[in-house]
């Protein structure tokens, strides 16, 4: 047997497409750029990503709990925390298409395609002063500097006659209320969840009996007015993030990173994704916020290259100190043991729940040649899997429809699964193939008719073997699949 990997974002479109993963929003009026939904297979795959994320980052821990703020904040919150004035993107328009681009991405692609054409060297030198911008002249400046000097062509038109680099704020704006009208009244869809736990340090501090350290996870909603937003689900104006924001005393807040910071590597390896295809990559010092202590990503290689899944952020008490500034309400934590007052420092771990739905798509996708035949399969980790089983009788026939159903009935109880009596079998496994379902289970003559216990042939998705096993087992055999399951 031997395996494809994938090489474009097109054809995990295509397939998000045709099995009901993910569709473009609108689709029917010409779509909404960078907004997408997820069909029945694709809403099945994120809420067990996220189910995943909550158990990882609330139940197993002790001193972790979870929230759920509104999408609408109190508009000083982003004077807080600085996006009303700093939440920008470095842009340049394409003076003859009148299109435009996020400057650092145009850099990011142009040396995608240098390695793409074999010129590492080339690319090495070009990544190396894109990371030092903002170190000569100045952020729009440096980025400027280099669009010119490798002469960068804007990729729709080809044309090379570009404006300044310019600052673009990404956050959306309304207007609040029936009778809004003026700047007053001015609110934003939030550009990251993070806020809502700040805003919340008190509350939960106050109600849930946690000390420091202590963690407030939550899972929402985030509307950035992204410039650059072809990349399917990767870069999106509305999208999800799952984010805990970790609480601790100053001075424990290096080693709280470095832990977070595995921990949340292991998350990733844990829910199926393969290790070469994971890594760390720390942001250099003259690159961090002016508030960070320490930051890094969690890179995937995503067939767009290696990009960033996951932040985490050792962000000090930049944001209680600043809303404890904005706000009047003292964010301190009395230490009563110690008898110490203090505003905790906070670590974050912040990942995208779209950027990860896509992961783990592209993690899991293979195209192989079997006996001169080939098929398009879905390895996801069962967990995660949409479908857990799927349930076939081998014709339409009553004695084997009545025991596939009943099967069904048992199994709904503990797993998603999904009667098929439609086209041949190999036609059936194909389907399920294709929307990642770890185990299928055909019911046929030889197992209703043989003397004894009723059995059915259990087909594995990822090596295709088949098993023959009594109807008795085969919850047990399903939950045993389940648990030992490694990414190949
Ligand atoms: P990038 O540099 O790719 O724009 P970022 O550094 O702005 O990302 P953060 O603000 O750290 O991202 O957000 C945390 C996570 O939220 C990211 O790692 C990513 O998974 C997700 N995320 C951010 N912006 C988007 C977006 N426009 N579409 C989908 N997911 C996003």
């Amino acid at each position: 047997m031997s395996a494809t990997h994938l090489d474009s974002l097109d054809k995990i479109v295509s397939l998000a497409k045709s099995r009901g993963f993910i569709f473009q929003s609108s689709e029917i009026y010409g779509g909404l750029g960078a907004v997408y939904d997820y069909g029945p297979l694709g809403v099945e795959l994120k809420r067990n990503i996220q189910a995943a994320w909550w158990k990882a980052m609330t139940q197993v821990h002790d001193n972790i709990v979870g929230i759920d703020a509104a999408i609408f904040m109190h508009p000083k919150v982003w004077k807080a925390s600085g996006h009303v004035d700093g939440f920008n993107d470095p842009m340049i328009d394409d003076k003859e298409s009148k299109k435009r681009y996020r400057a650092d991405m145009l850099i990011e692609q142009h040396i995608f395609k240098l390695r793409q054409n074999g010129d590492d060297d080339k690319a090495d030198e070009l990544q190396k002063e894109l990371d030092t911008t903002g170190t000569r002249k100045g952020l729009c400046e440096d980025l400027y500097d280099i669009i010119m000097q490798e002469e960068i062509r804007s990729p729709d038109s080809g044309a090379f006659d570009w404006t300044e680099v310019r600052q673009f704020n990404l956050m959306f704006k309304t207007h609040y209320g029936a009778l809004a009208k003026d700047d007053d009244d001015v609110i934003y869809l939030r550009p990251e969840t993070a806020q809502g736990i700040f805003v919340n340090y008190k509350n939960v501090l106050d109600t849930a009996r946690v000390q420091v350290p202590f963690g407030i996870a939550q899972i929402g909603k985030a509307f950035r007015n992204e410039v650059v937003a072809r990349q399917f689900v990767f870069r999106m104006r509305e999208f999800e993030q799952m984010e805990m924001q970790y609480f601790v005393e100053p001075g424990t807040d290096g080693e709280e990173y470095e832990k977070w910071l595995q921990t949340r590597m292991d998350w990733h390896k844990s829910i199926g994704i393969r290790e070469e295809n994971l890594r760390v990559s720390p942001h250099p010092d003259d690159k961090l916020a002016h508030y960070a202590r320490a930051a890094a990503d969690i890179q995937y290689q995503y067939p767009i290259g290696w990009q960033e899944v996951e932040g985490i952020h050792n962000r000090s008490d930049f944001d209680l100190s600043q809303h404890q500034e904005f706000s009047g309400k003292k964010m301190e934590y009395f230490d009563q043991k110690n008898q110490k007052r203090y505003i905790p420092y906070v670590i974050e771990t912040s990942v995208g729940l779209d950027r990860t739905t896509l992961m783990v798509l592209c993690d899991a996708y293979r195209e192989e040649e079997v006996d001169g035949d080939s098929r398009t399969v879905l390895k996801i980790h069962p967990k995660l899997a949409p479908t857990k089983v799927g349930i076939f009788p081998l014709i339409k026939k009553p004695v084997l429809q009545e025991l596939a159903r009943k099967i069904e009935t048992e199994l709904k109880e503990d797993y998603t699964v999904l009667y098929d009596e439609a086209g041949s079998i190999g036609k059936r496994y194909r389907r399920q193939d294709e929307a990642g379902t770890p185990f299928c289970i055909t019911v046929d003559f030889d197992g209703v008719e043989s003397d004894g216990e009723d059995t059915v042939t259990i087909r594995y998705r990822d090596d295709m073997k088949q098993d023959r096993i009594p109807v008795s087992r085969v919850a047990e055999v399903i939950r045993d699949g389940m648990k030992s399951w490694k990414a190949g």
